[in-house]
């Protein structure tokens, strides 16, 4: 077996031993469901090997491969695009409905759809959207436990690194996700294994003091102002809810959706955004780049956009539907968190959105509002949340970020300044 580019076993199966048991936190006799591309198959074994020594009742692998969903989407026809097989809904609402768990492991080649017409990409996610509906709305609401993790691959390596030799790239990336995820760290003796479910701990009872904090606040809107250019106030929901760290699924069990997670998130008041956002990293969207943009916004809503390179890629997500022009995800990251020390772009929205303060434009997270997840779709809506088949997260977090919280009774409070806690 391949040493993972000189990284060694031993810590890459503490990775998949953390995600196992911290990421979906897997149940005795419980179905798990793994998407994962085959570039990643030795990472991908590992993890079914503990997974099962977790006590997973069995292991279903759903295997891609980035070339070949890349023909896919060079050759079919739109009619293919927009067709999803009953089998495929009937897959993922009979195991959601049993409790199964859901593993995605990302971290595919950030070019890998480059020049692929941004349309036929959305035809085909909108018609996924519309048949997986139920199930995207548990995974929403976290009625399901579900984990997003990445691993390196040799192409994504290369786009980090373009200046080292493959192996060496694999190297640092391998690295870099390692200590994004707290598996390892640097000491005073240079780097060394941690303590990783300890460490995750840790990490969880810092984000949920902070949340108990904002949620005490109770803030009616956010003012961030750069010098980039960024001078913009977003309202928040009455009654809105941060999270970060850990969840609990409707099942009892916690997980947690996203390995590395450096974020606290709330739900923005999708009537209420007004003046200018710049963006403070690029943005990879479904193998495309987007470059130094800007979203000015009047009345909650995206009236003003431009892009110095992805412009296009930009306009197919804002013309994906109504609530694709409106905000559903409001969340703060230090500037000075681990990612973002690693001062690396990573082509990937998991890393670069746990690097820096980003918002997201499209679907809201129902569970960041007080009992929004029994909420309708139309009580939602009144409250202020916001629906759309996009989410998509873009980063505004820069060194000199200042971000002031404004209470109902016009109390200011600086949160943020030079990008770190205030
Ligand atoms: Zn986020
Ligand atoms: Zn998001």
């Amino acid at each position: 077996m391949c040493q993972f580019y000189g990284v060694g076993e031993e810590l890459v199966r503490e990775y998949a031993r953390l995600v196992a048991r911290i990421g979906i936190n897997v149940q005795p006799g419980q179905e798990i469901i793994v998407n994962c591309s085959v570039e990643h198959y030795e990472f991908a074994r590992l993890l079914i090997e503990e997974l099962y020594r977790a006590g997973a009742g069995e292991v279903i692998m759903r295997w891609a491969d980035s070339w070949g969903t890349r023909q896919y989407f060079l050759h079919v026809s739109d009619e293919v695009l927009s067709n999803v097989p009953a089998w495929n809904v009937e897959f993922y609402h009979y195991y959601s409905g049993r409790g199964a768990g859901f593993v995605s492991i990302g971290g595919s080649d950030p070019e890998s759809m480059k020049g692929i017409d941004p349309m036929k990409m959305h035809l085909h996610s909108a018609a996924m959207d519309k048949a997986l509906t139920e199930y995207y709305k548990r995974m929403v609401a976290s009625e399901i436990p579900w984990t997003v993790a990445a691993v390196p691959q040799k192409a994504w390596a290369r786009k980090i690194f373009p200046e080292l030799a493959e192996s060496e790239a694999m190297n640092r990336l391998w690295k870099m996700i390692l200590k994004a995820v707290r598996v390892l760290g640097d000491g005073p003796d240079g780097e060394q294994a941690l303590d990783a479910v300890g460490e995750w701990e840790a990490h969880n009872r810092f984000l949920k003091e902070k949340c108990r904090m904002l949620n005490d606040y109770a803030f009616e809107k956010l003012h961030y102002q750069n010098s980039l250019g960024t001078d913009f106030t977003v309202g928040l929901v009455k009654n809105h809810v941060w999270e970060g760290g850990d969840e609990v699924a409707g099942t009892g069990v916690v997980f947690e959706a996203n390995m590395p997670t450096e974020e606290i998130f709330t739900m923005p008041d999708r009537r209420v955004a007004e003046g200018t956002l710049v963006s403070a990293l690029p943005l990879s969207h479904r193998g495309n780049l987007i470059k130094n943009f800007r979203l000015t916004f009047h009345e909650g809503k995206v009236v003003d956009y431009s892009a110095e390179e992805g412009v296009e890629a930009l306009r197919s997500i804002l013309e994906g539907d109504e609530g694709s022009l409106h905000l559903g995800e409001v969340a703060l990251v230090p500037y000075h968190s681990p990612i973002s020390q690693m001062k690396t772009l990573f082509y990937n929205t998991l890393f670069d959105e746990n690097a820096s303060c980003h918002f997201a434009l499209g679907e809201c997270y129902p569970t960041t509002i007080a009992g929004g997840a029994r909420m309708s779709e139309e009580e939602l809506a009144q409250a202020g949340g916001n629906a759309s088949m996009n989410h998509v997260d873009f980063m505004v977090g820069t060194a000199d970020l200042i971000i002031t919280g404004i209470r109902e009774n016009g109390e200011e409070v600086v949160l943020f300044r030079d990008g770190d806690w205030a």
